[in-house]
């Protein structure tokens, strides 16, 4: 049988991203597995990301994984009434299909082997708490068991590792927004921004999204909660939206998948095994955004590992600070984001019109984000503009 220090399932961003930090801090033997047949395809995502925190890990100055820079928000009244906000650094839309290839061969160099088309299709602990988990991996050549010191589950929404081991990672239906987004080309926008348009006629619990990838072509989709539907499916919400919205516009491509809007699990780690990013619903609960949080929760989860590998000891209570620091890092505000997008998610259309239009008496030049939240609190003691300050805190 052979045997690993850490195996990483899942090759997105946060698997790519353990396995290069737990290769680079000296992990010896460090395997990643994706079951698809390429890593970064195909995309389930509208590939949104701010320039802050990707800069923590590549540059995107004239990388070939970037669609496009972009350098304002348009916020969106169910109306239609758009807030254009004063041009600051936003942040990129990636090419995730070149994106993650990136970070996997980042990975490669610090010493990880990398298998495609290989998945893991059951775990189990060959005996004790300190003992390798043996994995049984499905690949090209059939099937094979690995013994791993150290599983990290990076295998995304809907994570087997973690059932595996025995950890909560079921999602209640009130914290899982349905996806639906098309590639669409021939239409009209303004491709340096980002398009945000809320309100629940328009996405209930959730917004409808423009983000460009070029001239005339855009992500363009929609989140919804389905127990706050008004019983169309999402993608009925995203063909209403793109009627409406694009009407002379060519959909190239259909993505759908669900979005966790909920919180950390209560539980990331167990003895030799440690979660990361959308395995462990680390996705921001307002934004949906999940890429850049998967990233900095599979450098802690390699870090972490590495640590405890060189230490003799991936039990429980020893890798339990790897929880401990992505709570102080990100999990703790989430847990108040998830309180305010709660709150959001009872105003009504009428709402959201009337503060765009009000927003939009602010000279463009000076309606940054924080005099549209002045403003708005003057008008509205109510969560809003908070919950706009938390939502674009990953673009700003
Ligand atoms: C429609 C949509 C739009 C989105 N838009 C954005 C956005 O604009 N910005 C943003 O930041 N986030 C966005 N997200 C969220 C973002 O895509 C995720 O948060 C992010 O991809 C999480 O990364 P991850 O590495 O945790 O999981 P994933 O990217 O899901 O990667 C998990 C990987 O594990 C592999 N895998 C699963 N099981 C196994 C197994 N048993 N064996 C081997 N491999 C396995 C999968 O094939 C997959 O490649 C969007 C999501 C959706 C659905």
């Amino acid at each position: 049988m052979r045997a690993v220090d850490v195996l990483v399932v899942g090759g997105g961003p946060a698997g790519c991203v353990a396995a290069w930090e737990a290769a680079a801090a000296g992990a010896h033997g460090v395997l990643l597995i994706e079951r698809d047949r390429a890593i970064g395809a195909p995309v389930r995502c509208a590939e949104g990301v701010g320039g802050a925190g990707l800069r923590e890990f590549l540059d995107p100055d004239g990388a070939p994984w970037v669609s496009r820079r972009i350098v304002r928000v348009i916020l969106v009244a169910p109306d239609d009434t758009e807030v254009r906000l004063a041009e600051s650094d936003v942040g990129y839309i990636l090419d995730r299909t070149r994106f993650e290839p990136a970070l996997a061969e980042r990975a490669s160099a610090a010493g990880a082997a990398i298998r495609i088309g290989t998945e893991a299709v059951a775990m189990a602990r060959s005996n004790g708490a300190g003992a390798p988990w043996h994995v049984t991996l499905r690949g090209p050549g059939g099937e094979e068991t690995v013994a791993a010191r150290v599983v990290i589950g990076a295998d995304g929404v809907e994570t087997m590792v973690g059932r595996w081991a025995g950890l909560e990672t079921r999602v209640a239906a009130r914290d899982m927004e349905s996806c639906a987004q098309y590639v669409m080309g021939n239409i009209a926008f303004d491709p340096d921004a980002i398009y945000l348009h809320f309100g629940p006629s328009v996405a209930p619990g959730g917004y409808a999204w423009v983000f460009p990838k070029g001239e005339g072509i855009a992500n363009v989709g929609i989140g919804v909660v389905t127990l706050r539907s008004d019983g169309r499916t999402v993608r009925r919400y995203l063909d209403d939206y793109v009627a409406h919205r694009f009407p002379g516009g060519t959909a190239t491509g259909l993505t759908v998948g669900g979005v966790i809007s909920g919180v950390t699990v209560r539980r990331t780690v167990t003895d030799g095994v440690i979660l990361a990013g959308d395995a462990a619903h680390m996705i921001n609960p307002l934004s949906g955004g999940g890429i850049i949080n998967a990233m900095k929760a599979g450098r802690l989860a390699g870090r972490h590992a590495a640590r405890a590998l060189a230490e003799g000891n991936v039990t429980a209570p020893n890798l339990q600070p790897y929880h401990d620091e992505w709570m102080r890092l990100l999990g703790d505000a989430h847990l108040k984001y998830y309180k305010i997008k709660e709150t959001v998610n009872r105003y009504d259309d009428d709402f959201f019109n009337r503060l765009a239009r009000e927003v939009n008496h602010i000279p463009h030049g000076k309606r940054t984000l924080g005099r549209v939240m002045a403003s708005a609190l003057v008008h509205h003691p109510s969560l809003l503009p908070v919950a706009a300050q938390l939502f674009l805190q990953e673009f700003c």
